[in-house]
């Protein structure tokens, strides 16, 4: 695997989400970091983030993942992924320059609870679209389509379909799509384990507490690709759904959501779509899909 710094820029970026590019293997800075932890603006009085759309100076909470690479993931220098890169598109669109957003960690198992209770006003994280999740909030998008994989040590060969996994131990996280296509149809009778992150994960991997984690190929890919990690996992290479990621938002907002889905509409018409999964994708090799239609 040709492993070639990617170092390719777009014009939305902004210093609080470009800290080093982690799957390049190659640190580059970009200044001072903007990221705020939401409990401090809380705690300062600063109640109802991003609750009115692109005043000046006015605070935006976003929901992304924290320990993703390529997709979100919080460095020494800020914020970093695709949909960190996304988010923030979206957020100028709506009126809000990268200083006003407000970074905030998103678990899968925590989506729908963020956005119902307002503390974040949209979340972009790895975020399927599926009709369990459509009862309690709604989607703009789908923006980006990932299927269901595996990822497992480098030197497995045991591991090769979904039906080797019945007597085997596998981890994915709770609250998330790959659990629950395990439980429900892919692999019944594994052992699975649900932990809160797929760093986690990956760790019981690495330590042989288990012999796979399932979840999307994009974040498979991902970590597979740190530098850290060469050579000690491999994808298997199946694809085992389809994972169309949406940005969740409050039910019922479709003002909101007509306004995110002009502007990914725009982000894919400007070109930053086809940037954005070249910057964040081609140290990984991960073949993306074209983009999906978004509605308008
Ligand atoms: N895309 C899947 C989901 O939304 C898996 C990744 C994740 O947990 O964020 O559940």
């Amino acid at each position: 695997m040709s492993r070639v710094a990617v170092t390719e820029e777009y014009g939305e970026s902004s210093p609080a989400q470009e800290g080093p590019v982690v799957l390049s293997g190659v640190r580059k800075r970009f200044g001072a970091v903007a990221g705020v932890v939401v409990l401090a603006l809380t705690a300062s009085g600063c109640g109802g983030l991003g609750s009115d759309l692109g005043g000046e100076g006015e605070k935006i909470a976003i929901g992304i993942k924290f320990d993703q690479p390529g997709l979100g993931q919080r460095t020494a220098d800020g914020y970093t992924g695709f949909d960190v890169d996304v988010a923030t598109y979206v957020a100028k669109k709506l009126g809000y320059s990268a200083d006003d957003i407000v970074w905030t960690e998103a678990p899968s198992a925590q989506r729908e609870n963020l956005i119902k209770s307002g503390d974040v006003k949209f979340v972009v994280a790895t975020y399927s679209i599926n009709e369990k999740r459509l009862k309690e909030v709604d989607f703009a998008g789908p923006y980006f389509l990932t299927h269901q994989d595996l990822l497992v040590r480098g030197d497995e060969v045991s591991i090769t379909k979904v039906e080797d996994l019945n007597s085997r131990k596998l981890c994915s996280v709770t609250g998330s799509t790959s659990a629950q296509n395990v439980k429900e149809k892919l692999a019944p009778k594994a052992g699975l384990q649900q932990l809160g992150g797929y760093s986690e994960c990956l760790k019981g991997l690495e330590e042989k507490k288990v012999d796979a984690l399932t979840t999307d190929a994009a974040i498979l890919a991902g970590y597979a690709s740190q530098q850290q990690h060469w050579g000690k996992f491999k994808l298997v290479g199946l694809s085992l759904s389809d994972e169309n990621y949406g940005i969740g938002l409050k039910k019922g907002d479709t003002e909101l959501k007509g306004k995110i889905n002009k502007a990914l509409g725009e982000m894919v018409a400007d070109g930053t779509w086809r940037k954005l999964v070249r910057k964040h994708f081609s140290l990984s090799s991960y073949q993306s899909e074209p983009p999906p239609a978004i509605p308008s």
